[in-house]
């Protein structure tokens, strides 16, 4: 059997400079007893995400974290899809938060999905949020998960818990969002969570 606290590469970047996702994989990486610091800690530089999925935006964050760190390096590309929008924003999720001097404000980019989605009608609030976790080795050679959890959009948003979308996503089988949510219980049934889940088995699979 692999040991858990020797399963994660170690030291480990987690290449992200979203502070809500860096204390959710924080959270997730801490049983493991994982040396880890973020790209931001770091103080490596933000990358451009211009690929045109999850994965290839993961693999672009991670790769370059790793390369410029010499280290493994984990990263997390995420975001809303909405049915009633074809998934958008997708991977335009913090692109959405923008306001036009660059600055993001989640509240602004809730309402602008909620009022895209009356405009279709209103009908369909189905939505996921989608989680692929891509790790680079210091050589750049990449490895990806992906994890979703099905929900309904809700408005007015509730709850200061969580980060971006959070306070507008019921998840399935819940009363309560995201944004209401103990950080424990978004971590037993989060995208974020079910693609970490992925990632540790098949490093558990390749430790055997
Ligand atoms: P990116 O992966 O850096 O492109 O940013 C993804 C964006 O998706 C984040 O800035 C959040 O707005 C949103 N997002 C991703 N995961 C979550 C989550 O767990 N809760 C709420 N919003 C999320």
């Amino acid at each position: 059997m692999t040991d858990p606290a020797r399963l994660l590469p170690t030291p480990l970047v987690v290449a992200t400079h979203n502070p809500g996702k860096a204390r959710e994989i924080a959270d997730l990486i801490r049983p493991y007893g994982v040396d880890s610091a973020s790209a931001a800690e770091l103080g490596l530089p933000d990358v451009e995400e211009t690929g045109d999925t999850f994965e290839a935006n993961a693999a672009l964050k991670a790769e370059a974290a790793a390369a410029r760190a010499g280290r493994f390096a984990l990263a997390d590309d995420s975001g809303l899809a909405v049915d009633a929008l074809d998934g958008a924003p997708g991977i335009y999720s913090a692109r959405w938060a923008e306001d036009a001097s660059g600055k993001r404000d989640f509240a602004y980019a809730m309402r602008r999905v909620w009022d895209a989605v009356q405009k279709t009608g209103g009908e369909n609030l189905r939505a996921r949020f989608v989680c692929v976790l891509a790790l680079s080795n210091p050589g750049g050679a990449i490895q990806h998960w992906r994890g979703e959890v099905e929900g309904t959009l809700v408005w007015p948003p509730r709850g200061d818990r969580g980060f971006g979308y959070d306070p507008m996503f019921v998840p399935d089988g819940y009363a309560i969002t995201f944004g209401e949510m103990d950080p424990d219980e978004k971590h037993a049934i989060s995208h974020r969570a079910r693609a970490f889940e992925r990632f540790l088995a098949s490093l558990k699979q390749g430790g055997e």
